[in-house]
């Protein structure tokens, strides 16, 4: 087998079961393997620290598969993904929408796979994921038996990799335009050939349904809202009125689509840049009993932090403006390169900046189907705070 060797002293990160070797780590890789072949991971001094696979064209040049000497084929992932499966049996949630492997974190890098009903979308990131796409895809057959799997191999990482993206049926029938989904007595359809990551936000399921409970007679503002994962729940919730913010027309139409699906007054759509919006409403005085801030990722990496920062102030601190006493905020930072702990502080300056005092209430993430290894805190990418903006006197 073809062997990757670590400069000495760089073998502490994996010893500590952390999945990644960095290209600067390497002292030399023997034979010529080919993108997405498997590897041995040794030490300076021929220690033997795991078995990869290589991105040679990536600054993660190797991801770990295992850390015993063994044989990665077929078997190896129909294994790991029957043990995904099998760890997930009691915190699956009563949706038919969920996170069946949850990549690095379930022991598969560059490996995703959800499912929404009878279709499975699998979306692979690296190029050992890419490698073994038939033995991910009959595993996920044999296991799951779903009707469809559809590839939604697109995201911006690959180019990292040097793979070309990839979307289409994998295996069985090709799946309906939208295919409709329960979430907890929620309907919502879902575009898994071209909505965001593989159609649905399923990692902010918890949140949705918190603010399901949290927001009766209040007054709204979802911004950042996609196809309606918060704007359906809130009016569930028996909000008095929403407004649904997104610079996606094709989301909030669908967001329109999925209110209408569940008998649901309509929520108020403006299609625009938050940042301007929370400005212009600011300017008119407007105000809300609850906001909600999910933005995409500012800092996909810890290099984009300062900027994004930034950004996370901007909003918070507008939306911190538009909340009446009382008013609830749920603000979210899905970027990896922004630990909780920062995101706390730009929090915490916004609010001062804005003027007010208020109290984190309760402390989000995503739901247990997107479970963090220990030993890969990068899984931790989703970070939220209920905050709650004092009252009067
Ligand atoms: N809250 C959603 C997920 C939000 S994803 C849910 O739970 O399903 C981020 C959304 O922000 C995307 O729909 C994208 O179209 C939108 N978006 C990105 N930048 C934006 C901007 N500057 N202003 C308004 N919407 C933006």
């Amino acid at each position: 087998m073809h062997e990757l060797i670590l400069k000495p002293g760089r073998e502490k990160s994996l010893k500590r079961r952390h999945p990644w070797v960095f290209s600067g780590a390497v002292a030399k890789v023997t034979g010529k393997p080919a993108s997405g072949d498997t590897l041995e991971i040794h030490s300076h001094t021929g220690e033997f620290l795991a078995v990869a696979a290589y991105s040679p064209q990536s600054q993660i040049v190797a991801r770990v598969w295992d850390w015993t000497k063994r044989e990665i084929d077929a078997g190896f992932f129909r294994g790991r993904i029957e043990r995904a499966l099998a760890l997930r049996a009691h915190f699956l949630p009563t949706s038919d929408a969920a996170r069946l492997v949850h990549a690095e974190s379930d022991g598969l890098p560059g490996v995703v796979a959800d499912r929404y009903g009878e279709t499975v979308v699998l979306q692979l990131s690296s190029a050992g994921a890419v490698r073994w796409r038939d033995a991910l895809a009959d595993a996920l057959e044999t296991v799951v038996r779903p009707k469809t799997i559809f590839e939604r191999s697109d995201a911006d990482v690959l180019a990292l990799e040097g793979i070309e993206p990839r979307i289409g049926v994998l295996r069985g029938a090709a799946p309906p335009a939208r295919v409709a989904v329960d979430e907890a007595g929620a309907t919502f359809e879902v575009d898994v050939p071209h909505g965001h990551k593989t159609g649905f936000y399923l990692d902010q399921r918890d949140n949705r349904l918190r603010l399901r409970e949290l927001a009766a007679k209040r007054e709204v503002l979802d911004c950042f809202a996609y196809s309606g994962g918060f704007t359906v729940n809130a009016l569930i919730g028996g909000a008095a009125a929403v407004t649904a913010i997104d610079s996606s027309g094709p989301a909030l139409g669908l967001l329109a689509r999925n209110v209408a699906l569940n008998q649901l007054p309509q929520a108020e759509c403006i299609e625009g840049d938050v940042f301007q919006l929370l400005r212009k409403m600011r300017d008119q005085a407007r105000s809300f009993d609850l906001i909600v801030l999910d933005p995409p990722k500012f800092a996909p990496t810890a290099a984009h932090a300062d900027k994004a920062a930034r950004a996370y102030k901007d909003i918070n601190l507008l939306a911190f403006k538009l909340l009446r006493p009382g008013g609830l905020l749920f603000t979210f930072s899905c970027s990896g390169g922004v630990a909780r702990e920062l995101f706390q502080k730009i929090v915490a300056g916004a609010a001062l900046d804005a003027g007010v005092d208020a109290q984190i209430v309760e402390q989000l993430s995503a739901g247990a189907d997107h479970p963090v290894a220990l030993n890969f805190p990068e899984g931790e990418y989703l970070k939220g705070f209920i905050c709650r903006v004092a009252g009067g006197a």
